[in-house]
């Protein structure tokens, strides 16, 4: 109903009766205007005048599955989403979903987390109204061990769609982070359930900071977007285009799992390669230089003995010598 209402104004773009919108949905007027009343608290500006009826006067900078599937390209990525203002982790409440037998490509938006979750139990600062904060649910008929692959995959189309969209010069940080200036303005969190050989399901959890304004001091190498490009960009527009670049990598790499497809592309925007990093695992640091990144997802290293190693990014983290990146 209320995407009914909302697509009628959007496509009028002058007043229209309340008699006139419920002529054209067959619903009471009644019934319109309690629509209208909650459009308005979700943040769309409407007019109402009792004598000329209702004009959409602006749409609002919001993740909602209405703004969000308006002129969305996939046939299956996000074609169901649930969304809620405030969740304590989309990648939870995906969880949950899942195991009830939420389809492939069932998206989950919050505005805000209160509990959002990093790699390796770390936390995800998520404030509201400004970021992306999003799950999506995978079943890919793929072996377990596949599926730190997809990280990847996503990784690269998160990186390609922010470029499209801000225009901005965009990198990935070895396995999955996204970075701009040398700083993170986004993480991918993937998490599966799966048996030996059959994945029941895989989440993959993105942050991305679009437009946020000032991050705790905690988190002296986190920037948004906004902060780096100087304007406020669309929330929506990335996640659209974010699906849209994901779910033909996606496909073509259920059809063939490896990343013989995307590595060049990959390799190309990966700002990890070609010098020294720090490689922390656990407690312990080692200095390497980063010379690939193999089909498998993994970063090729050579050490500073000579020696050389494939290393997987499950309990790894990367970090320059002298900072994030
Ligand atoms: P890693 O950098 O090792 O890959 P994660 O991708 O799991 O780690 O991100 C978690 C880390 O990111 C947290 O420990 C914190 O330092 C940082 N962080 C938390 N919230 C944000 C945010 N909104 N933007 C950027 N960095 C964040």
């Amino acid at each position: 109903m209320k995407d009914k209402v909302l697509a009628f104004l959007k496509k009028e773009k002058k007043y229209c009766s309340g008699e006139e919108i419920s002529h054209e949905l067959g619903v009471t007027r009644a019934a319109i205007w309690k629509t209208i009343k909650k459009l308005q608290a979700e943040g769309y500006e409407i007019q109402s005048s009792t004598k000329k009826g209702y004009k959409l006067l602006g749409t609002p900078n919001i993740v909602t599955p209405s703004e969000v599937k308006e002129h969305l390209q996939t046939k299956v990525l996000g074609q169901t989403i649930y969304y809620e203002t405030e969740m304590d982790s989309t990648n939870n409440k995906a969880k949950e979903l899942a195991r009830q037998g939420a389809q492939e490509g069932t998206l989950v938006i919050a505005d805000k987390q209160t509990n959002g979750k990093g790699r390796l139990g770390r936390s995800w600062t998520s404030p509201e109204g400004a970021g992306i904060w999003m799950s999506l649910i995978l079943r890919p008929h793929i072996l377990p061990q596949y599926a730190s692959q997809i990280t990847l995959v996503a990784g690269l189309s998160l990186c390609e769609a922010i470029q499209e969209v801000t225009g901005l010069e965009v990198g990935i940080k070895w396995p999955n982070d996204v970075v701009v200036n040398g700083k993170k303005v986004c993480g991918i969190l993937t998490e599966m359930n799966a048996e030996m050989e059959e994945i029941n399901y895989i989440i993959v959890g993105i942050g991305i900071n679009v437009n946020i304004m000032t991050f705790p001091v905690e988190l002296p190498y986190a920037s948004s977007l906004r902060l780096e490009g100087g304007e406020e960009y669309s929330r929506s527009s990335i996640i659209q285009t974010f699906l849209e670049k994901f779910e033909v990598a996606y496909n073509t790499y259920k059809s063939n799992p490896t990343l013989e497809s995307i590595r060049e592309r990959y390799e190309k925007n990966c700002i990890t390669l070609y010098k020294k990093v720090k490689l922390i695992k656990k407690n312990e640091e080692v200095i390497a230089y980063a010379t690939g990144i193999t089909n498998e997802g993994a970063l090729s290293v050579c050490y500073e003995d000579d020696s050389k190693e494939d290393v997987l990014s499950g309990e790894i983290s990367v970090r320059g010598l002298y900072g994030y990146v």
